[in-house]
C-alpha cells in the first residue's frame, strides 16, 4: 500500500492524506461522512495495510507501564512476573514490530490483553495474542460486536464475526478489577462515548489511565453512531475523565501522543464548544451544508483538524447527534 492512484480531495481528506498519515498512528480511522468514500476503498483497508510498515515507539511511563504507539490505538503495556498485559492488541500487520518491542521490555510473555472497545485497530491482534496465551478482558458490547456480524456506516465497512480466538474470554458490564504483577487494575465502563463499549482502565498505584478512545490527544475524534456512540456520549466521558485524573495522572489516549488532564480539559472544552456552535445552528432549521459553509469550526481546525479528522468531517459527526 504504498501508492495511491488518486488523491482526489473530498470533503477536505484525500486518501493520500489517509496513507501518509496512517503511518502516524496507523489507524486514527478516520471515519468521514460515508460517502466520502463511496466507491474507494475502506479506511479500514488502507489502514490494516498500512499496519505492515508502521513503526512501532515505546514510551516508558511510571511503574512498569509502558506504552507501544503506532500500530493501532496506543497500547498500553504493564510488565511483572505474571506475564505482560496489554491495554489494545494493535494490528497484526505489525505484529513483528510489536514483538520486539515487547522484547525490549522484557522476556516475559503476554498473559493478560484488555480491549478498550471494540474497534478493529484496537482488536486485530485478539486472535494473534490469545494464540499466545493471553485472557482476553472487555466489556460485553465489545464481545457483542466481535461476535457477530458489525457495520460501521461512515468506514463504509462491515466486520464479519471475528474467529472463536478473537473474543474476550471474560466480560464484564460495569466494573471489573485485575490483580497481577503486584498491582491492581481498575476497568471500568464509560456508557455509550465514542461507542458503545468503551472502557477505562487505571493503573491506581503508577497513577496513570489509558482512556480509550474517548480521548484523541489533541485531535478532532471519530464518533462511531453506528454502535452507540454519540457526540453528547463523548462529552460525557471526556467529563469524566477530567473529574477522575488529577495534575499527577498520566494519560494514555487512544490516538495521540501521552498526556494529562490538562489535555483532557482541552479536549472537553474544545468537545462542549463546538457542540454548542452546531446545535444553535441546526436548531435553526440549518442543513448540514449550511452549517459547513457557516464554519463553526473555523477558528479550532488549525489545531484540531490537522489529522484524519477535518473540520468539515467533524462537524458532519456532531451535527448527527444534535
Ligand atoms: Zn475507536
Amino acid at each position: 500500500m504504498k501508492t495511491m492512484n488518486s488523491s482526489k480531495e473530498t470533503h477536505g481528506i484525500s486518501r493520500r492524506h489517509f496513507i501518509t498519515t496512517a503511518g502516524l498512528a496507523t489507524a486514527a480511522i478516520c471515519l468521514a461522512p460515508r460517502r466520502l468514500f463511496a466507491g474507494t476503498v475502506s479506511p479500514v483497508t488502507t489502514i490494516r495495510e498500512a499496519a505492515a510498515t508502521a513503526k512501532i515507539t515505546i514510551t516508558k511511563l511510571r511503574g512498569n507501564v509502558s506504552v507501544l504507539e503506532g500500530s493501532g490505538g496506543n497500547i498500553g503495556v504493564l510488565a511483572g512476573r505474571d506475564g505482560k498485559l496489554l491495554v489494545d492488541a494493535g494490528i497484526p500487520g505489525t505484529r513483528k514490530g510489536i514483538t520486539e518491542a515487547l522484547t525490549s521490555i522484557g522476556p516475559e510473555p503476554v498473559r493478560h490483553l484488555v480491549n478498550s472497545h471494540w474497534h478493529f485497530d484496537h482488536t486485530d491482534g485478539n486472535e494473534w495474542l490469545y494464540s499466545e496465551g493471553a485472557e482476553i478482558t472487555a466489556h460485553v458490547n465489545t464481545r457483542k460486536h466481535l461476535s457477530e456480524e458489525t457495520r460501521v456506516a461512515d468506514w463504509q465497512f462491515t466486520f464479519p464475526p471475528a474467529p472463536a480466538g478473537a473474543l474476550p474470554t471474560r466480560e464484564f458490564t460495569d466494573e471489573y478489577k485485575l490483580h497481577l504483577n503486584g498491582t491492581t487494575l481498575a476497568l471500568k465502563y464509560y456508557l455509550p462515548a465514542h461507542t458503545d463499549s468503551d472502557i477505562s482502565v487505571e493503573f491506581p498505584d503508577a497513577d496513570i489511565i489509558h482512556v480509550a478512545d474517548t480521548l484523541w490527544n489533541g485531535y478532532y475524534p471519530f464518533i462511531d453512531y453506528s454502535t452507540g456512540g454519540s457526540i453528547n456520549g463523548s462529552i460525557r466521558a471526556a467529563e469524566d475523565n477530567v473529574i477522575r485524573t488529577t495534575s499527577n495522572t498520566i494519560v494514555i489516549p487512544g490516538h495521540g501522543p501521552v498526556g494529562d488532564r490538562s489535555d483532557l480539559i482541552k479536549f472537553r472544552d474544545m468537545l462542549v464548544e463546538i457542540r454548542d456552535r452546531v446545535s444553535v445552528l441546526k436548531k435553526k432549521g440549518m442543513s448540514l451544508a449550511e452549517v459547513v459553509a457557516a464554519k463553526p469550526t473555523a477558528d479550532y481546525d488549525a489545531k484540531w483538524g490537522t489529522w484524519v479528522i477535518d473540520g468539515k468531517t467533524f462537524i458532519w459527526l456532531v451535527y448527527q447527534g444534535v
